[in-house]
C-alpha cells in the first residue's frame, strides 16, 4: 500500500526522496529548499543586474546559492549527513542561504528591502527541526545580517540611514514573531513526541497483557497453545530433541484452605518467579490453569533445568500469615516430543505422566 506522502509524486521525485519516512521529510525539506534557491537566485540575479553590478559578480553569487544548497541536498540524499547530530542538516542550510541573503543585500541597492521575506521565509524553516534555543540564535545572527547587508548597502549606494532604519525596525517586529511562534512549535512538537512514546509503551503494554498470564508473569494458556503449536511445526519439519512437562503443584488446595486464597496467590506468583529465574531463555513457561503449569523445553539436557527448578521451588518459601515459612512442591509429568505427535496427544500423554507421578506420591517427575 503506498504512503500518504508518497501519492500524487512523479516516480522521479518519488526515487530522489528515499523510502525511509525520517529521510523522506529530511530530503523533502532539502529539496523545497533548494527550489526557493533557485527562484531566489533568478530575481537576485535580476536585481543585482538592475543595481548595474556586474555580471561575474552576479553570476557568481548566484551560483554560489544554488550549488551550495546542492551541495547540502546531495549530502543528505547520500546519507553522508547521517554522521552528524541533526541529519536533516537544517542547521547548516540555514545559516548558509542567511549569509547568502546577507551578501545579495549591497548587491541590488534600493531593491534590497526584498531581500527582508527572505530572512523571514529562511528563519521558518527553523521551527520544524531546531531547538528554541537554536532559532532564538538564529533569529540573532539573521538582525546581525541584516544590519551588516544596510551597512554595507549605505557604503555602496548611499542608502539614507532613516530609510534603513525603518526597515530595520520591521524585520525586528517580524523576527520577534517568528521566534514566538517557533517556541510555540517546538512545545507542540515535543508534546506529540511524548504521547508518540507513550503511545509505543502503552501498546508494549497491552502486547505483554495479551501474552502473559498476571499473577505468575508465566505465559498465559492461550500464548502457549501458539507457541507450543509453533515449536511442534519447527520439530515436524526438522525433527530435534524437544521435551514437554506438565506441573503441578501439590496439595494447593490444602494452602488455600489452610492459609487462606491471598497466601495460595504468592505461592503461585513465587513458584513463577522461581521458574523464569530457573529456566534457560530458549525454554518456555506457560501457566496452563490453576495450579498447573507447561513447560517446554528443547535440547538434550533438559533434565538440568528441571533438576534446577525442583531444588529451586524445593528451597522457596513464602510466608504465611502465621509468620509461619510455607514450603510447597510439584510434581510433574514429562514426555518427549515424538514424530506426528499433536498438542492434544502431547497433552494426554503427559497428564497420564502426571497422574502417575501424583499417585506415587506426589513431589516427583513421572515420564511417558
Ligand atoms: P493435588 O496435589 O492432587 O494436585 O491437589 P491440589 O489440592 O493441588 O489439587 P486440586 O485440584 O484439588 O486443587 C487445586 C486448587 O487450586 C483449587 C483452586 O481453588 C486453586 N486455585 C486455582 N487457581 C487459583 C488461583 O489463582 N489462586 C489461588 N489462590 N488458588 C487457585
Ligand atoms: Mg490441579
Ligand atoms: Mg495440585
Amino acid at each position: 500500500m503506498k504512503d500518504a506522502a508518497q501519492v500524487g509524486l512523479p516516480r522521479w521525485l518519488d526515487h530522489l526522496l528515499g523510502q525511509e519516512p525520517a529521510h523522506r521529510v529530511h530530503m523533502s525539506q532539502a529539496l523545497l529548499a533548494l527550489g526557493l534557491c533557485l527562484g531566489f537566485a533568478l530575481l537576485g540575479a535580476w536585481a543585482a543586474r538592475q543595481a548595474a553590478t556586474p555580471w561575474p559578480v552576479v553570476l557568481t553569487w548566484a551560483s554560489v546559492l544554488v550549488l551550495g544548497q546542492s551541495a547540502l541536498v546531495a549530502a543528505i540524499h547520500t546519507r553522508w549527513s547521517m554522521r552528524w547530530a541533526d541529519p536533516s542538516l537544517t542547521l547548516a542550510q540555514i545559516v548558509f542561504t542567511m549569509l547568502m541573503s546577507a551578501l545579495i543585500y549591497p548587491l541590488v541597492g534600493e531593491l534590497s528591502t526584498g531581500v527582508l521575506p527572505v530572512f523571514v521565509l529562511i528563519l521558518s524553516f527553523s521551527m520544524f527541526m531546531l531547538k528554541e534555543r537554536q532559532t532564538r540564535w538564529l533569529s540573532l545572527i539573521s538582525l546581525g545580517l541584516v544590519l551588516l547587508g544596510m551597512v554595507l548597502n549605505h557604503l555602496a549606494h548611499g542608502v539614507p540611514p532613516s530609510v534603513q532604519a525603518i526597515y530595520f525596525c520591521v524585520m525586528v517586529i517580524c523576527v520577534a514573531g517568528m521566534s514566538v511562534l517557533a517556541a510555540r512549535m517546538n512545545a507542540l512538537r515535543q508534546r506529540m513526541r511524548r504521547q508518540r512514546e507513550d503511545l509505543v509503551q502503552a501498546l508494549q503494554r497491552i502486547e505483554e497483557l495479551a501474552i502473559r498470564d498476571g499473577l505468575t508473569g508465566l505465559f498465559n494458556r492461550r500464548h502457549g497453545m501458539e507457541l507450543l503449536g509453533e515449536a511442534l511445526s519447527r520439530h515436524a519439519r526438522q525433527p530435534h530433541p524437544l521435551h514437554v512437562l506438565l506441573l503441578d503443584l501439590d496439595h494447593f488446595k490444602r494452602i488455600n484452605d489452610v492459609h487462606g486464597h491471598g497466601v495460595g496467590d504468592k505461592v503461585l506468583r513465587a513458584f513463577g518467579h522461581t521458574t523464569l529465574d530457573a529456566l534457560r531463555a530458549t525454554d518456555l513457561a506457560v501457566r496452563w490453569g490453576g495450579e498447573e503449569f507447561l513447560l517446554v523445553l528443547a535440547g538434550d539436557d533438559a533434565q538440568v533445568p528441571v533438576e534446577r527448578l525442583r531444588l529451586a521451588v524445593a528451597a522457596s518459601a513464602v510466608e504465611a500469615a502465621s509468620g509461619q515459612a510455607l514450603t510447597f512442591s510439584f510434581s510433574a509429568g514429562w514426555t518427549e516430543v515424538r514424530e506426528n505427535d499433536t498438542v492434544e496427544s502431547l497433552m494426554e500423554r503427559a497428564d497420564a505422566a502426571l497422574y502417575r507421578a501424583k499417585q506415587a506420591g506426589r513431589d516427583r517427575v513421572e515420564h511417558a
